[in-house]
């Protein structure tokens, strides 16, 4: 280890800065959209199978609904702009914009050229989590997603069951591509229900039991026209593993709502992003 410089101390005791002050970001009127849920239907509903996922669609102006429906379950979610597969969930902006774990107010974002809110959470009913004592909170925007490569570098197994495989096979099935040209589409997930964080001593991503229980939901407005997919994760609750069939699964519930446009009077989509793309 290198000696450390006589001003170490003073060094580290230098205030962090936040990255993205985001007084300056739209602002959801998250009273609109309490308005418009209370009143909306539900028009839809798809079922992803333990270790599967399911896809759906949402038109702009509606609700998706995640719920937990028979036992403790994480969710990995994906989404598209129904129009232009190319327009995605970018997951890591969505972290640097609202931090580690999305909460009531925050947006899911597309990646760039667009870098625009593709759905705004409006509803939790794990909020009341927060952070626990070893720095976990619910809905994270750090994991990436099970997947069959990591798991073979980690082990030399094949398994088929990861929330990527299942993710691309809903988008192929979905989409009516294959599954090699699905898979390209595949993202960094919104980690529903699952609870994680970083340990202290060695800042390693953690996860554990997640507090989710049946009857718990996670409800997003649609800003623009949707497709989505969810796996309900191999690794159950992620309590203890994932990227095999030890844990127990259960299955998660999507169901599409239908908003009146009249209690959505003064919102419209959000337009693709202002830079004119010209790099200087
Ligand atoms: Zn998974």
């Amino acid at each position: 280890m290198c000696p450390a410089p006589a001003d170490a101390e003073a060094r580290r005791a230098v205030a962090p800065v936040i990255c993205y002050p985001v007084e300056t970001l739209p602002v959801p009127d998250l009273a609109l959209y309490a308005r418009a849920l209370a009143a909306a239907e539900v028009v839809d509903k798809v079922v992803a199978a333990p270790r599967e996922a399911c896809a759906f669609r949402v038109p702009a102006g509606g609700f998706f609904r995640i719920r937990c429906t028979e036992g403790p379950q994480v969710g990995d979610l994906n989404l598209w702009n129904a129009a232009d597969l190319s327009e995605r969930f970018y997951s890591g902006k969505t972290r640097a914009l609202h931090g580690s774990h999305l909460g009531v107010g925050d947006r899911m974002w597309s990646g760039f050229p667009t870098l625009r809110p593709m759905a705004t959470l409006v509803q939790d009913s794990l909020d009341w989590y927060g952070i626990d004592a070893f720095g976990g909170a619910v809905h994270d925007v750090i994991g990436t997603r099970c997947d069959p490569y990591t798991h073979h570098l980690l082990s030399g197994q094949a398994y088929h069951h990861c929330c990527h495989s299942n993710l691309t096979r809903a988008l192929a099935e979905a989409t009516g591509q294959s599954r090699a040209a699905a898979e390209g589409y595949v993202q960094d997930v919104l980690n529903v229900f699952m609870c994680t964080g970083f340990t202290r001593d060695t800042g390693q991503y953690f996860m554990k039991a997640s507090p989710v229980r049946p009857g718990d939901t996670l409800t997003f407005f649609a800003e623009i026209d949707l497709l989505g997919a969810l796996s309900a994760c191999p690794g159950g609750d992620c309590s203890s593993e994932h990227s095999s069939d030890a844990a127990t699964c259960y299955p998660l519930e999507v169901e599409i709502l239908a908003a009146s446009a009249d209690l959505l009077a003064g919102w419209a989509p959000p337009p693709v992003n202002g830079y004119d793309r010209s790099h200087g």
